[in-house]
């Protein structure tokens, strides 16, 4: 009898067998259609054999072998036994959720065959000079595929209105498509390349530092913003393309757009590139993928979930702005998409470059101890282009409308005088954090969560940025009945509305998540930045990272302070990263920029760094502080989150976790080895009419971590965790 072991999309921890008609092989990483209660689900198979712990009768047939498209290659069955291992998720699930959506369905996939574009007869017979002169694009198409077939990603290429030409000219008659077989690509060598820059000797030390490299190897690339770093990307891309392998590139959600797609196809015209992230439809996601998997795809661009594509001919894995922290998927399987790329290059026996301005703290040390190798840049590509003044505008004693200071209205105010453009920066939306009566002090509290309601004043709301419940401001106080009810603090509608008084002339744009929420509106507005149709720029984060605005000369960041005292260890961190970022959006051209931070904190290390653009500096002395303080990088750690509707019921199972994590160290061989904290409630200790908890484990050794996680688990599945949503996060980043 032969036997398979399935995995299947539940959460539990083991496979489930089945039975497959005598005859019938199948290979693991197989997609089957099988039984499960009434239903018929799509598995994978895991194992193959011949026998089961479980009596004959008792297993059911396999309904159909899906197998319309190749099985998934062993590697990645490899790293998802990994994956579910590290981060202690059921393997079944944690299979299932690294394929796309469209490939755990039961309905079956067809691969789409390439089409292929070349010149019909009639177009071989046509005269391209009778053709109108404004039929460029037309013009150009016609001339690419006098030299022999192309596909429309070669063609999408020439011209952004190119597949509407190409409609035209397949109406025509003058072109045809072809398909061509589907069969595993082995890799096409000497690709086209557009060498476009001669590289400086630091970025060709970089390049030559990973080309030279045998098999894995780790580089933090670490080079301030505005130092070429894409380009050096592109140039070990290339290397890699060359010699007929695949790359992986991975960048952060916001990051990721039609533009970055078409600058790296403009740069590899003959490489198939794909993208793979969460705004894709089901079918072209899984499209995408298969095209990776087929070896078709040489390039795959994408968010955190395209690190389990699979990649036959993988020669290297990029992961740009390393630090960014939506690299970490936050529910399901809690992966870091940085920490699984490497070891999948690992795995592979490819270099892994990740790269930042601002590196986190982890591949830092690693960098500092020697496992990583370290490679800098110091200075601009551009030879003209500076780094930016930075400055801060101490906000103890300065005067302030709006939350806005003097000192920055009259920077502002040069800005439109010279032409030139500004972004003023603020992490939050709405017009002000929250409303407070005068009279009694009542505050817009969110009835179901422990935060405040936003005022939106242009719609006339209170929001609560957490569970999304909103009401109409309210006219009077709903606790004493006084008028006057008053917006504290700020964000960024108050400042646009501050700014469009004091300058009324000055064309301003707010940039943040409410105005940026209809499709392609992003989009339309960078391109009016662009065209120089806009003086400011008031914005959230989304306008912080990647973007390159060559008339911007002038940054303020308005109240970065919160981050400072925050209860999360990490948020300095991310400040610095967040800072520097936004602050390298400024003189990026020929015109020097300059940076000012409105803060009542101006000595802080963070600041002073800042101004002297001393990551390192910086880095040391966070290393530091966290050294004494007992935290990572030193330490390793998971978290154990409880949420439910009663706080009695939440704290009960934390703490019955807790005595089980304690009798459970007892029994380990050096006990002192991992450590326990006490229950405590969450930053957010109510959200959307939930309680929640949690309960910190650390070590400074990450295996008996991982020993101590995986015996704990088997007691976290004996508690009663009835109506409770209980999660276990290892690495965490989110405190
Ligand atoms: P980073 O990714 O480090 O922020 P980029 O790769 O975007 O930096 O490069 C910043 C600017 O410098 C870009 O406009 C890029 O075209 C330019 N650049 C990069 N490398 C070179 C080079 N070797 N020579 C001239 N210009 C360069
Ligand atoms: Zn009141
Ligand atoms: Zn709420």
């Amino acid at each position: 009898m032969s036997i398979i072991r399935v995995a299947l999309d539940m959460p539990l921890s083991t496979l489930f067998d089945y039975v497959l008609a005598d005859g019938i092989t199948v290979v693991p990483g197989q997609r089957v259609m099988v039984p499960f209660g009434r239903k018929q689900v799509v598995g994978v198979v895991m194992e193959c054999t011949a026998e089961s712990e479980l009596a004959a009768e008792k297993i059911k047939p396999v309904v159909k072998l899906l197998d319309e498209i190749p099985p998934l290659p062993e590697e990645l069955l490899t790293l998802l036994r990994f994956c579910s291992d590290y981060y202690h998720h059921p393997l079944g699930a944690t299979v299932l959720s690294a394929m796309p959506a469209r490939l755990r369905s039961c309905e079956p996939v067809i691969f789409k065959e390439v089409l292929q574009y070349t010149l019909s007869a009639d177009g071989q017979a046509l005269d391209l000079s009778l053709l109108p002169k404004r039929k460029v694009v037309q013009q150009r198409i016609l001339t690419a595929l006098q030299a022999g077939s192309l596909s429309a990603t070669h063609l999408r290429a020439l011209s952004p209105s190119a597949p509407a030409a190409l409609k035209a000219l397949l109406l025509a008659g003058w072109v045809e498509s072809v398909t061509l077989p589907l069969a595993l690509s082995k890799g096409e060598k000497g690709l086209a390349f557009n060498n476009v820059h001669t590289l400086t000797a630091a970025q060709q030390q970089a390049v030559d530092a990973v080309s030279q490299s045998k098999g894995y190897g780790c580089f933090l690339l670490h080079g301030v913003t505005g130092s070429g770093k894409t380009e050096i990307y592109v140039h070990l891309m290339n290397r890699m393309l060359q010699q007929g392998g695949q790359v992986l590139l991975l960048v952060p959600e916001i990051n990721l757009t039609p533009q970055l797609e078409n600058y790296f196809r403009s740069r590899f015209p003959d490489a198939e590139l794909v993208s793979l992230h969460s705004g894709l439809s089901d079918s072209v996601r899984a499209q995408n993928w298969l095209r990776a998997q087929s070896g078709q795809a040489r390039i795959v661009l994408g968010t955190r979930l395209s690190v389990f594509t699979p990649l036959p001919q993988l020669a290297l894995v990029i992961v740009d702005e390393e630090h960014d922290a939506s690299f970490k998927q936050q529910d399901g399987l809690r992966y870091s998409a940085r920490d699984v790329a490497i070891f999948r290059a690992n795995q592979r026996g490819v270099p892994i470059v990740l790269g930042s301005a601002t590196p986190s703290l982890e591949s830092y040390y690693n960098a500092q101890s020697g496992r990583y190798r370290l490679l800098q840049l110091t200075e601009r590509a551009l030879a003209a282009a500076q780094l930016p003044t930075v400055r801060c505008v101490n906000t103890s004693n300065a005067f302030m409308q709006h939350g806005i200071s003097e000192q920055l209205l009259t920077a502002l105010e040069q800005r439109l005088e010279r032409g030139e453009q500004s972004l003023v920066f603020i992490n939050r939306r709405g017009y002000a954090p929250v409303l407070m009566c005068t009279a009694c002090g009542w505050l817009s509290g969110c009835p179901n969560c422990a935060g405040k309601l936003v005022l939106h004043l242009q719609d006339q709301r209170l929001r609560c940025h957490h569970c999304g419940h909103q009401t109409r401001v309210p006219h009077a106080c709903p606790g004493c009945g006084n008028a006057d009810l008053q917006p504290v603090g700020v964000g960024t509608q108050r400042v646009e509305n501050a700014l469009q008084e004091r300058f009324p002339k000055a064309r301003i744009l707010r940039v943040d998540r409410d105005s940026t929420r209809n499709k392609g509106a992003w989009n339309t507005m960078r391109r009016r930045i662009h065209d120089d149709e806009v003086d400011i720029l008031v914005g959230t984060q989304i306008l912080a990272k990647g973007h390159d605005f060559p008339n911007l000369t002038l940054v303020g960041v308005l109240n970065p302070d919160s981050a400072l005292y925050s209860s999360d260890f990490r948020a300095s961190e991310k400040l610095f990263a967040q800072l520097a970022q936004v602050a390298g959006r400024a003189g990026r051209a020929d015109k020097p920029g300059e940076v000012l931070i409105q803060t009542f904190f101006p000595d802080h290390p963070l600041f002073r760094a800042l101004r002297e653009h001393d990551y390192n500096a910086w880095a040391k002395n966070l290393l530091e502080e966290r050294q004494s303080a007992g935290f990572p990088p030193f330490m390793y750690q998971a978290m154990l989150r409880a949420e439910g509707k009663q706080e009695n019921e939440v704290f009960r199972y934390l703490h019955d976790a807790r005595t089980a994590a304690v009798a459970l160290i007892q029994t380990m061989e050096t006990p002192g080895l991992v450590e326990v904290f006490g229950v405590v409630p969450a930053a957010m200790p109510r959200r959307a009419n939930h309680i929640r908890a949690q309960l910190l484990i650390q070590s400074a050794n990450r295996k008996a971590l991982q020993l101590f996680l995986r015996a704990w688990q088997s007691s976290l599945e004996g508690l009663n965790a009835n109506k409770l949503r209980c999660s276990l996060d290892v690495d965490p980043l989110d405190f």
